[in-house]
């Protein structure tokens, strides 16, 4: 696994908790010679990401709309910031950079970009693995969510186990780089529809 996509709030959260994790896993990432590539802003825990992959020495990759470039402070230390033309684009494209996903504590944003990636999948447009890192339990009442969504038949349980949860960022990260492809990604079926 050469690169990692990392969807994170834009806010930093109520609890430390949230920005030492974050911390962890992007040290991790780095000290592991993966790149970071993420929404290219320097707020909230999406510049704690990038700070700390950078400080590791690590390559971090920013991926940006131009238009909202000002209000997410497009992080201008990185390795490479590119700027797109949308929010689309910027999800196509951080998408397609990296080999493996994981989703830390967010806001909408965070969510939407976390569910379009397992809708995706569940498609079959990708396999990329894709992680939720649970820190200190914030996403307990979505997993509960999704768990019923399964009782009630609205999702199939392989569906919801596409989703790999840890506490640990360094379980999550073994996991993820233990995931075999179950087939070549078809991203190019995807840009037609
Ligand atoms: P949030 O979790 O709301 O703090 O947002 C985290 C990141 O998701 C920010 O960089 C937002 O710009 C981004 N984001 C919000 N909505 C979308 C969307 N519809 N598509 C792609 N990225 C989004």
């Amino acid at each position: 696994m050469n690169a990692v996509c990392l969807y994170l709030g834009s806010s930093p959260g109520a609890r430390p908790e949230y920005e030492a994790a974050v911390s962890e896993l992007a040290t991790m990432i780095a000290q592991r010679g993966m790149t970071l590539v993420y929404g290219g802003g320097n707020v909230g825990l999406m510049g704690i990401a990038a700070n700390a992959a950078l400080a590791a020495g690590g390559k971090v990759i920013g991926v940006i709309p131009a238009d909202i470039a000002d209000k997410e402070v497009g992080h201008h230390g990185l390795t490479e910031l590119q700027v797109v033309d949308s929010m689309h684009e910027r999800k196509m494209r951080m998408a397609k950079l990296a080999d493996g996903i994981i989703a830390l504590p967010g806001g909408l944003g965070t969510l939407e970009e976390l569910f379009e990636m397992l809708t995706w999948s569940q498609l079959g447009f990708h396999n990329k693995p894709i992680g939720l890192l649970n820190v200190t339990g914030y996403f307990d009442l979505l997993l509960a969510f999704l768990d019923h969504m399964v009782v009630e038949r609205f999702v199939k349980q392989d569906h919801r186990d596409l989703l790999m949860v840890e506490r640990d960022p360094g379980q999550l990260l073994d996991r993820l780089t233990s995931h075999v492809p179950r087939s070549v990604d078809k991203w190019l079926d995807m840009d037609r529809t």
